[in-house]
């Protein structure tokens, strides 16, 4: 079980209180209709798999409801940090 850390609630609380919201950091085209389909498909299906650290939004579903960014190994599970939508990651190492 993880304890995930709320940036918002400011707490340390179970697992089963997040739901898992899919990558953090996707920018959606500023204008879609001018880009090609194969771009437009890739902004909506393809997403990154890597063997190290994953940026990944996370919803406390059953807390604040609020959404918040999760740097996270995806091999080990260890959460390196979690900071609020706005802010960009404080661990340089881990910046995209
Ligand atoms: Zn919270």
């Amino acid at each position: 079980m993880l304890l995930i850390y709320c940036p918002y609630c400011k707490q340390y609380r179970d697992e089963e209180e997040f739901s898992y919201a899919g990558e953090a950091h996707i920018k959606r085209p500023q204008n879609p209709l001018a880009i090609s389909d194969e771009s437009w498909g890739n902004y909506l299906f393809f997403r990154k798999n890597p063997s190290d650290v994953h940026h990944e939004m996370w919803n406390h579903s059953s807390g604040c409801r609020q959404f918040f960014n999760v740097a996270r190994d995806m091999i080990t599970y260890e959460i390196k940090e979690t900071y609020c939508i706005s802010e960009s990651p404080k661990i340089e190492k881990y910046k995209k």
